[in-house]
């Protein structure tokens, strides 16, 4: 491609055909103010101030829709440039209040701050009449419209980058505003609240509400945010030592200028008051406050008792899935080494330890296969059992952004009908419990068809005669009396995915959370091998809940597996540890969590430390988990807060959160990505890996860290799929990823065009009916999932004040069909009631189920649906099934 050279005030530069000059301008280091402009938006030149002069004819452009041609003398300063933007400034101010002096965007403003850089006061000018009245009803956003210039960058980032499409331009003339439809508040649009147009508003007419008059701040400071597992980098604003504002990261590969409404509002979480301050060790009166030193002298003490009294395997650790890729490591090495146990787990056993086993087993990868990008440069897209706009919401943008701007037609397969179903080319629902069906279904249409990618499976994979034959009796009539879904719509879906030249599959919780989930994923790996769509040309996107889930998994923190997936049985991995930690690895197996639940029921294990997990909010059958931390010995919690599981503990630890410690998190794609210390702990509270490292020390084995450095430093000598990352290149953007290029031998965990046991396997997987047994008196199936507006876990939802304003009670969603038939009216008080366990709800009347199907929020304090779950597992993760359940409704 030949560059474009132009003349840039008065000096030669060049750029790329089809730049604007303001893109050429950037890049070369010229500055040109713009209000409108920003670089993930389509630039439509509303507020005119980056115009610049073509010197030779004289005539003024809006440089920011203007392409670069070559031989252009383009002045950004000229007399004339200057007298105009002037003049465009007094004419916006005119329209704006005189309220900059108690404005709290005041030093933030971008209309104010180029109106003083090119020297414009005192507006001589008649005032335009300003009747918009601030509106603050809901709990994140407050709108003042008087102080709006219409630059629409709200509008474009809605449409956009998070592709909701709540507002748009209202009136004309000098009663335009940006509007939801109807111009009805806020909260009752299809508004997320995810806070884009707020951290893009340039003026005062969109601000943080309750971060009004907090403060401003010049301390930014680039973080990961720890709500979910995509991973979005956050420019976090702090003033005296409290967070008051938190923006997007603009450079971000991940989340490109958005956030959802968990990272950009959810940081409330770090300041509650609820917070624990000092340790606390419970006697005969309940807790009382101790010194750290008293605290880690009992646990240690205690441990050792245990550990000396009934040996090591009396003793377990559940390691949190939001804890830093540090601490994940360090801990499941105090208990390897310290402890001498392998019962270590994490809480992404709950939801996504299928990932690990299915496309470990199948592509040789624990992972996605891919980059987020690869969404967005795909013709097909497949969504299945995830709901992305709630669980994931970057991925849900990217996926939007993909079938609206770039053509992509997207395969939905789930039973609900979501957010996302209006994106869709074709919606399959499957009854539940079928996809296992509905997906090898497809595999047979794809090669009866003769629709595979011939030479990728001949050369790349493995086992493909044995699928082939295993497939014969998923005929899309078979399928269709399994699953409920037309023979023709699933040749449908299979062609249409197929046919594809890059296709991408996203699936989550809805297929993890199954007692099939590990062969539900075996089979998604199948059709993506079969097309040849693994990666690097579109991929596989296993979805995680938690902000590291992924990378808990990485680190070891596993009983069956050591750092980086290496074997448990491996002589030579043994030997390499040994080496490292100084101390012999344990062989046997250890537990995983729900079994560490039996195994204190039955007191077979008599001492437990909890890191940052509430099993007792989170696990099925919590009256069971409470029964069992009884029968404990002894209990260790650390936790930010005083959890329904550390209520239990006889010693809690303060923890810190996300924002007060570093390190690294490894998002759902694979991205190592700095955790960077926002503001100083809460209290006495102490990062996790301060906590093991004390802990150990305690009990007579101190680790050799001084920094968290030091243990990356180790993580990537000892894991080789995260070797040559490097501390300081793990930032947010694609550092990590060029540090992998740089060494493709090293670090290798996407997909690349090679299997790393050479071969991809293909997966033979029976659909076998669920064993959840439907009965008239259990008729309904009940569905658990997350919701937009808070975070998937109860113990951090109930703290989030802000956020939970919006679903504080519980309630149950039902067809009016499904709700006549037994006597419910919306809005009445339901008790749902499963074969384990009950619950009271709001009955809410929905569209949006088949019927004979309920759904409930699995994020409720006020309905913790886990109680109706039973420990019926994946017998291949020991992952219990809590995504659905037999249950029945009564009317109170
Ligand atoms: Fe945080 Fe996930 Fe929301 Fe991104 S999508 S801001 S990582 S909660």
């Amino acid at each position: 491609m030949e560059a474009v050279t132009i003349t840039l005030n008065g000096i030669e530069v060049s750029g790329r055909p089809g730049m604007t000059i303001l893109e050429l301008a950037q890049e070369s280091g010229v500055k040109i103010p713009t209000l409108c402009h920003d670089p993930h938006l389509t630039s439509i030149g509303a507020c005119r101030i980056c115009i610049v002069e073509d010197e030779r004819s004289g005539r003024l452009f809006a440089s920011c829709v203007t392409p670069v041609e070559a031989g252009m003398l383009i002045n950004t300063e000229s007399p004339k440039v200057l007298e105009r933007r002037k003049t465009i400034i007094e004419l916006m101010l005119a329209s704006h209040p005189d309220t900059c002096l108690v404005c709290d965007k005041g030093n933030r403003c971008g209309l104010r701050k180029i109106a003083s850089d090119i020297g414009v006061g005192y507006v001589n000018l008649q005032k335009i009449p300003l009747a918009a009245t601030i509106q603050e009803v809901n709990p994140f956003i407050e709108r003042d419209l008087s102080k709006c210039i219409l630059c629409a960058k709200c509008i474009r980032a809605d449409h956009e980058i998070v592709v909701e499409g709540a507002i748009d331009y209202m009136n004309r003339g000098f009663t335009t505003k940006p509007a939801t439809l109807g111009d009805s508040p806020l909260e009752s649009s299809e508004c997320t609240f995810c806070g884009t147009c707020v951290a893009i508003c340039p003026t005062g007419a969109l601000m943080e509400k309750n971060r009004v008059y907090s403060g401003t701040s010049a301390d930014r400071i680039s973080t990961t945010c720890g709500f979910c597992g995509c991973g979005c980098n956050i420019n976090m604003e702090v003033k005296s030592n409290r967070i008051v504002r938190a923006k997007p990261g603009t450079e971000s590969a991940v989340n490109h200028g958005a956030l959802c409404v968990k990272g950009s509002y959810g940081y409330d979480l770090i300041h509650s008051q609820d917070r624990l301050m000092k340790p606390l060790i419970k006697g005969d009166d309940g807790f009382e406050e101790a010194s750290w030193d008293d605290a880690l002298t009992l646990i240690a003490s205690e441990l050792n008792r245990i550990k000396n009294d009934g040996g090591s395997s009396k003793l377990a650790v559940l390691c949190s899935s939001k804890a830093t890729n540090e601490e994940s490591y360090l801990l499941q090495r105090f208990t390897r080494s310290v402890l001498g146990t392998n019962n270590i787990d994490n809480g992404s056993r709950l939801y996504s330890m299928a990932n690990i086993e299915g496309l470990g087993w199948t592509l040789g990868l624990p992972g996605t296969t891919s980059r987020i990008n690869t969404i967005e440069q795909s013709e097909i897209i497949m969504v299945v059992g995830a709901n992305i706009t709630s669980s994931a919401p970057v991925v849900g943008y990217a996926v939007k952004r993909a079938v609206k701007y770039k053509g992509a037609k997207l395969i939905l397969i789930d039973p609900q009908e979501i957010r996302l179903t209006s994106f869709a080319d074709i919606w399959l629902r499957p009854r539940i419990g079928t996809d296992i069906a509905l997906l090898n279904g497809m595999a047979n249409v794809i090669i009866n068809e003769g629709l595979i990618d011939e030479e990728y499976v001949l050369r790349k994979t493995d086992n493909f005669e044995t699928l082939r034959d295993s497939l014969q009796k998923y005929t899309p009539e078979y399928v269709e009396e399994m699953t409920g879904i037309l023979s023709d719509d699933v040749r449908q879906a299979a062609r249409l995915f197929a046919k594809a030249n890059v296709a991408s599959i996203i699936y989550g919780d809805g297929i993890t959370q199954q007692i099939t989930g590990t062969d539900a994923v075996m089979c998604l790996a199948n059709l993506t091998m079969l097309t040849g769509n693994v990666g690097p040309r579109g991929g596989i996107f296993a979805l995680q809940r938690d902000c590291n889930g992924q990378g808990a998994c990485d680190m070891g923190a596993l009983p069956n597996l050591l750092p980086g997936y290496q074997a448990l049985e491996s002589t030579d991995s043994k030997e390499k540890f040994k080496k490292h930690w100084g101390a012999d690895i344990p062989s046997e197996v250890g537990l995983t969590a729900l079994e560490m639940i039996e195994h204190a029921k039955n007191s077979k294990i008599s001492g437990m430390f909890i890191t940052s997990e509430d099993p007792v909010s989170t696990f099925p059958e919590p009256d069971l988990v409470k029964e069992a931390f009884g029968a404990l010995d002894f209990l260790v919690v650390s936790d930010m807060f005083l959890t329904e599981t550390a209520k239990l503990a006889n010693v809690v630890l303060p923890a810190v959160s996300f924002a007060e410690k570093e390190g690294t998190f490894t998002n759902f794609e694979g991205r190592v990505q700095q955790v960077s210390k926002v503001v100083e702990p809460m209290g006495d509270s102490l990062p996790d890996h301060e906590i093991v490292i004390r802990l150990a020390s305690s009990m007579g084995n101190p680790m050799p860290y001084s920094s968290v450095q030091d243990i990356m430093k180790e993580i990537e000598e000892s894991i080789p799929m995260y070797q040559g990352i490097g501390y300081l290149d793990s930032q947010a953007g694609d550092e990590f990823q060029s540090s992998l290029d740089k060494s493709p031998k090293k670090g290798r965990r996407l997909y690349k065009g090679q299997f790393p046991s050479g071969f991809g396997r293909f997966a033979s997987v029976e659909y076998e009916p669920q064993p959840e047994e439907y009965s008239a008196d259990y008729s309904l199936t009940l569905l658990a999932g997350s919701t937009a507006r808070r975070p998937s876990i109860i113990s951090e939802g109930i703290k989030l004040s802000k956020l939970s304003m919006f679903l504080s009670e519980a309630y149950v969603e039902i067809g009016e069909s499904d709700a006549w038939k037994i006597g419910i009216n919306e809005g009445d008080e339901v008790r749902v009631v499963s074969r384990v366990g009950e619950l009271t709800a709001k009955a809410r009347f929905t569209n949006a189920l088949p019927e004979g199907m309920v759904y409930m929020p699995d994020c409720l304090e006020s309905g913790p649906v886990n109680r109706l779950f039973s420990t019926t597992v994946d017998p291949r993760t020991k992952t219990p099934a809590l995504q659905s359940c037999a249950v029945k409704l009564e009317r109170i």
